[in-house]
């Protein structure tokens, strides 16, 4: 049996056994201390000459970077830190010892990093990355069943797009032809509400843009949810909802995450008591072009247009009622303005950009079929899902958030990369 760094304050004064890998470690001959980590956290072990037999020293000058032991004795408080804790050593047992590693405390560049991805995940500021990203998926679960959302899977084979085609990642698919990798799992949840009511997947999907940006990735993780008898204004709370608890969750357990990412969560913290702004789409464009962006009406926001119309604010901001041109046909019509459609884009702080997009969906089957064909799609493709009109339709809407883009906001990575073990990029799909 052995004790978990994380559980340390419990046994002050006491004997335990840990395990781990030395991440760090300073000598100075009658002195050594080393830094363990063991997953769970990160613990300074002194070890006095004087006070341990010589295996223990030896073994202990022979520790290099990495290598994995165990070590026993007792652990003590800081005499300077409150909540520090230490461990003083009355064995030490290696496990391996390590060869050279590679990643050390210069300052390698990013290509370099990534090479090394299977070994950079066992740095400080990734490990605090990949703990927040877990916080974050579990905030998610915990809120979505608070809601009465059942937890479903979506296909990652589809025989058809969902908007995009061009987007799609083809995949050979036995005598049926071509499959193509999904990119949401929404068309199928709206099957599923008819038979959950409310529910949401959450899993991988993939889009082959092109796009090289600090916030885009070929395989990401989506959560979709979908309701059945909820509209657009209502859609927006739950969205609004979910990001509340997203960032509570972090802030009550992700402190120490936090401070080794050097985070300022004082902005997350201001958002907590606040309603998030609801600006309509053609607002948007008025404010950003008195900000200066040359974006005119009917054009999709840049990244820069969401920077600079989110500069000022503490909250983030949702920009609803999108021309339907330049949205596709699944989202429902304003009815009040029939150029327009039910949907929003959810803009997040501190140049976090587009973290969710949803929309209320057509439950019309003439209006639906109409807009397939306006599209140019294949009416066969969406023959099961244009059925869902026909059998007891509801007004129902739903949303996607990616997950990778959350966790970049909220532990502030300056780099998509850095939130997902291991990145699939336009250029990179190795290690
Ligand atoms: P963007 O305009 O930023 O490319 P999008 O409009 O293509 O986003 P949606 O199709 O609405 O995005 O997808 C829903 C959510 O999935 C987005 O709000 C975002 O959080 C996430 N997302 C979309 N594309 C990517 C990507 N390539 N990598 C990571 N996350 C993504
Ligand atoms: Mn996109």
């Amino acid at each position: 049996m052995h004790t978990h760094i994380k559980d340390i304050s419990a046994y002050v004064s006491k004997e335990v056994t840990l395990k781990g890998w030395l991440h760090n470690k300073r000598s100075s001959g009658k002195i050594a201390f080393l830094e363990i980590r063991d997953g769970s956290g990160f613990l300074q072990i002194i070890v006095n000459k004087s006070d341990v037999d010589e295996a223990t020293w030896g073994t202990v000058e022979a520790l290099t970077q990495e290598s994995s032991f165990s070590v026993i004795g007792e652990v003590s408080s800081h005499p300077k830190k409150e909540g520090v804790f230490e461990l003083q050593a009355r064995t030490v047992h290696a496990i391996h010892i390590a060869t050279e590693y590679p990643i050390g405390n210069k300052d390698h560049g990013p290509d370099f990093l990534m090479n090394h991805r299977h070994l950079w995940v066992r740095s400080k500021k990734q490990w605090a990355t990949l703990r927040i990203r877990d916080v974050i998926e579990t905030a998610i679960h915990d809120y979505l069943h608070s809601e009465a959302f059942v937890r479903t899977d979506s296909p990652i084979f589809t025989p058809s797009a969902c908007e995009d085609t061009t987007e799609l990642f083809p995949v050979p698919y036995f005598d049926l032809g071509e499959a193509y990798l999904s990119q949401s799992g929404q068309l199928y949840l709206e099957a599923v509400i008819a038979g959950l009511g409310r529910c949401y997947d959450f899993g991988p999907v993939f889009r082959a843009e092109k796009s090289v940006t600090r916030r885009h990735l070929t395989e990401f993780w989506m959560m979709d949810a979908e309701a059945a008898f909820v509209e657009h204004d209502e859609n927006m709370d739950t969205q609004e909802g979910l990001v509340k608890a997203i960032v509570k969750m972090c802030l009550e357990r992700c402190q120490v995450e936090f401070s080794i990412l050097e985070r300022d969560t004082s902005a997350l913290q201001g958002l907590l008591e606040k309603p998030f702004e609801r600006l309509m789409y053609k607002d948007a464009i008025t404010r950003l072009q008195s900000l200066g962006s040359d974006i005119k009406f009917g054009e999709d926001l840049g990244n820069d247009d969401e920077g600079l119309l989110t500069k000022e604010s503490p909250v983030p901001v949702f920009i609803h009622k999108w021309p339907k041109d330049i949205k596709p046909f699944y989202m429902k019509r304003d009815a009040e303005d029939e150029t327009l459609v039910c949907n929003n884009d959810l803009i997040g702080i501190e140049g976090a950009g587009e973290i969710i997009g949803g929309s209320q969906r057509e439950d019309d089957y003439d209006v639906l079929m109409a807009r397939i064909k306006e599209d140019g799609l294949e009416i066969e493709d969406y023959a099961w899902y244009s059925e869902l009109r026909k059998y007891g339709s509801v007004p129902h809407s739903g949303f996607g958030l990616g997950l990778e883009r959350m966790v970049r906001w909220i532990a502030g990575s300056a780099h998509i990369r850095e939130t997902i073990p291991f990145p699939r990029l336009v250029n990179r799909i190795r290690p």
